[in-house]
């Protein structure tokens, strides 16, 4: 077995992301507690909420260190992790960015999406999705000198048992002097759209299975009926059928419904990464071997066309 655990944890307004409690349990499946790396300014409060769920958490607070740029972290990361290393990241568009590089830089192997993994010995096999959720890829990579993997948001249980009652040791020093070539210019905040799907306990969300925009409608009667919200897939989004504010995935909204029906979705791992929660998740589709059955509560082969409405009045009637 190789070296030492780290998590990367992501956060943004004083808050962690889900992502920090999933990596506990994807270092409890490397045989290890991980150390947490918190990198950013005003961490105290954010440190200790993290202490709660990791051993150990090394604090890197420093001014070039308020937005997250992955080439001044990259340097960072390069000078504080010991050689052999094991790195769990995110996989977002930050641990996209910062993850390959940072691999070449202390010579690791780089799992990229990873969605499980187990290891024996030196060997680690990362199992990882292709063709669109339809095909799983197990691959295998020695550890000896380490690993950085991206781990798949939503893809490890998260561990919320917050029983480590962990030690914050303060490595700020380490940032000072670090250049930059890549300048932070401004956050530029999504557009607000019309409805905020975020904040609704029901989802009616509707895929490219909805063939048309007129088609719409039915879902919105559908959601009248609920006293539910429309959402959509991005390719609803970028047919300009409804606003990018609807838009449920790792590149829309991160929604956390109780209940998120997926009509017509075939259940994308960019889709299913911003569904959060744990909802009861419904499942219409014509295709039975749509990958959105993996994850469904209740699954239904059906055309969703005939299907919502004959459930709007359903629930009208009762
Ligand atoms: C960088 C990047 C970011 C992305 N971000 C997002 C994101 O944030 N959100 C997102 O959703 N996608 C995102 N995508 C796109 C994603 O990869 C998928 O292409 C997309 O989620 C597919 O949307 P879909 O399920 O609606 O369409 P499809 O994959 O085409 O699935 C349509 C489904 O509808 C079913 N169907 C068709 N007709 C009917 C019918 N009449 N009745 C019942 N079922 C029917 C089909 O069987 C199929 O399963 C991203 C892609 C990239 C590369």
């Amino acid at each position: 077995m190789a070296g030492q655990v780290f998590a990367y944890i992501k956060h943004a307004n004083g808050k962690a992301e889900d992502s920090s409690l999933e990596l506990v349990a994807a270092a409890k499946k490397l045989g290890a507690e991980a150390t947490a790396i918190v990198v950013g300014t005003n961490l105290d409060a954010l440190c200790n909420e993290i202490a709660a769920s990791y051993k150990s958490v090394w604090k890197i607070d420093n001014a070039s260190l308020a937005y997250p740029n992955a080439e001044v972290i990259r340097k960072l990361l390069v000078k504080i992790l010991p050689a052999d290393a094991m790195v769990l990241i995110p996989h977002d568009t930050f641990g996209m960015d910062l993850s390959p590089g940072l691999s070449i830089k202390i010579d690791s192997p780089f799992l990229a999406d990873v969605i499980d993994f187990a290891v024996e010995g030196n060997t680690l096999v990362a199992v990882r999705q292709e063709f669109a959720g339809q095909a799983h890829t197990h691959v295998a990579c020695d550890i000896a000198n380490g690993v950085i993997i991206n781990a798949r948001p939503g893809a490890f249980a998260p561990d919320e048992s917050k029983s480590a009652g962990g030690q914050v040791t303060d490595k700020s020093g380490e940032a000072a002097g670090l250049d930059v070539n890549r300048k932070f210019l401004e956050l530029v905040a999504a557009e607000a759209g019309d409805v905020d799907i975020t904040k609704s306990d029901v989802l009616v969300s509707v895929g490219r299975g909805i063939e048309e925009e007129d088609n719409i409608g039915i879902a919105q009667e559908l959601a009248d009926a609920l006293g539910a919200v429309v959402s959509c897939s991005r390719p609803i989004v970028d047919a300009k059928w409804l606003e990018k504010s609807r838009q449920v995935g790792t590149s829309g909204q991160t929604v956390k419904p109780k209940v998120y029906m997926a009509m017509g979705i075939s259940g994308s791992f960019q889709h299913l990464g911003g569904i959060k929660g744990n909802p009861f998740i419904v499942a219409v589709n014509k295709n039975p071997k749509a990958p959105i059955f993996q994850v469904a509560d209740v699954g239904i082969e059906a055309n969703i066309l005939e299907f919502m409405p004959a459930l709007t009045e359903k629930i009208k009637s009762l």
